[in-house]
């Protein structure tokens, strides 16, 4: 059975490549009836934070990529990786060493000097432990290999090769008892039973070296899924200004998970030609042996353009409703929800299928739907001034005459109907009267269908509003 785990460092918000990293992990685990842990390693306790870590899961919660069982706190586990470090040492397989900063600083000279990165010297590797100095505490190394190479087998980036020559005795555990980042994974990834790892290129390197440790336990190494970082559309590495946001920043931008969700799947894995995807079809068809190798581009407009494709394809009452759960989020949003009393609400409900055509993004159908509850008198923009001159002014004013004299129901075919007559019988051309009245009824040049603008707003609020420009 597939265990795949998301293992976010609680040092800042859930970023756009943590957010992907999540994903894969959740479509694998997803795909194969399996379960993704959740592991928050938040052993660095000088940048961990609490708020941070509440970022990460609300940002989780809100793509909806949902983990099992409950995040595991690598910090708390910190007294089984001194166990297995000490269980190291008795095995022969690590050993403790009792450096000063003073002689560790002279190690790292020495290597600058020779143009090679830091090297520990392996000085304890066979110093016996009854020459350790009096009052230095000692930190435990891993016997690395010196010969041969550590192979990691990646199902992404294929068979790569560490010559153990470069690999040097590495701390797993510091003098002051505190694990490292790179022992402590090993020690979790095992104990919870993780059989894939699927993260950032980044750690690439760090698989070498995490082999080392599961070769000393003797512990099967998990099969291993490095993909590519995400890069800016111009191919430099992913900065704020490309899209290195927190995902609680597309939730105030107006994306919808969904789409945020298929545009990640498809920054370094694709089916086919498929673009636009659901949940559902992601699990279905996700593998993680699909994914690519080369760098991903993260692209703004692709972005906008997906999401706009996801809004036009949901139900309205679905789009309605997470609308008006992300409204609070959105710009302008929360003035927009301050005004839905229930029969706002029906009104904005049924004008969903015209303003959803019209926007790309929660945020244009924030801006879209302000007509809806504008107070009289609508200001107008520039293009919608524009639009009122004297002529218009003067078939706005017949417009107001024949949609008064609508007996009965008052809809969009109704008034279709009214405003058709009416420029027949003035020799007008359609254009000529549905402009005027877009402007007088929405202060804008452009606005769903008149007609269906006319139906929404109904017949009092829509009289009232022409009756506004005309007088
Ligand atoms: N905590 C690491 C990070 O946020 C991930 C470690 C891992 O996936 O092995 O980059």
């Amino acid at each position: 059975k597939v265990v795949t785990r998301f293992a976010p460092s609680p040092t800042g918000y859930l970023h756009i490549g943590g957010a992907r990293t999540a994903l894969f992990n959740w479509l694998y685990a997803r795909h194969t009836g399996g379960t993704m842990l959740l592991r928050i390693e938040d052993t660095d306790r000088e940048r961990s934070t609490e708020a941070a870590t509440a970022a990460i899961l609300d940002g989780l919660t809100w793509l909806g990529l949902s983990w099992d069982g409950d995040a595991v706190s690598q910090f708390q586990r910190a007294p089984r990786h001194r166990e297995v470090a000490e269980e190291l040492v008795r095995a022969g397989k690590a050993y403790y060493a009792y450096e000063t900063p003073a002689e560790l600083e002279a190690m790292r000279e020495a290597a600058r000097a020779k143009g090679l990165p830091p090297r520990y010297n392996g000085q304890w590797r066979d110093r016996d432990p009854s020459e350790a100095p009096a009052g230095v505490k000692g930190a435990i190394r891993i016997k690395a290999p010196t010969e041969g190479v550590t192979i990691v087998n990646d199902r992404v980036q294929g068979e790569v090769r560490f010559p153990n020559k470069d690999l040097d005795d590495f701390i797993i555990l510091r003098s002051d008892g505190v694990p490292t980042y790179m022992h402590a994974v090993v020690v979790d990834d095992h104990d919870m039973g993780i059989t894939h790892i699927i993260r950032g290129d980044d750690h690439l390197t760090n698989a070498a070296r995490q082999t080392v440790i599961y070769n000393a336990m003797g512990w099967d190494v998990p099969s291993m899924s490095h993909i590519p970082l995400i890069h800016g559309a111009d191919g430099a590495k992913l900065s704020k200004r490309h899209g290195a946001l927190g995902v609680e920043a597309y939730r105030a931008m107006g994306y919808l998970p969904e789409a945020l969700l298929n545009y990640l799947a498809r920054l370094g894995w694709s089916h086919g030609d498929d673009e636009v995807m659901s949940v559902k079809d992601m699990v279905a068809w996700f593998d993680i042996g699909d994914v690519n190798k080369g760098a991903a581009r993260f692209d703004f407009a692709k972005l906008e353009a997906l999401n706009g494709v996801h809004m036009r394809k949901m139900d309205d009452q679905a789009l309605f409703d997470i609308f008006v759960a992300t409204l609070p989020y959105l710009e302008g949003g929360p003035a927009l929800a301050a005004k839905l009393d229930g029969g706002r609400k029906a009104q904005l409900l049924a004008a969903m299928p015209g303003l959803k055509e019209r926007a790309k993004t929660l945020v244009e159908l924030v801006d879209g739907a302000a007509f809806l509850f504008a107070e009289r008198p609508l200001p107008l923009d520039e293009k919608a001034a524009g639009l009122l001159n004297a002529d218009a002014r003067a078939i706005l004013r017949g417009a107001h005459g024949a949609l008064s004299a609508i007996e009965g129901d008052w809809s969009a075919a109704s008034a279709e109907a009214s405003i058709r007559d009416f420029a027949l019988a003035g020799g007008h051309k359609l254009g000529a009267v549905a402009q005027p009245l877009r402007a007088a009824l929405t202060g804008r040049s452009t606005s769903p269908g008149v007609f269906d603008v006319l139906a929404v707003l109904g017949r009092q609020e829509s009289l009232a509003r022409i009756g506004d420009q005309i007088d």
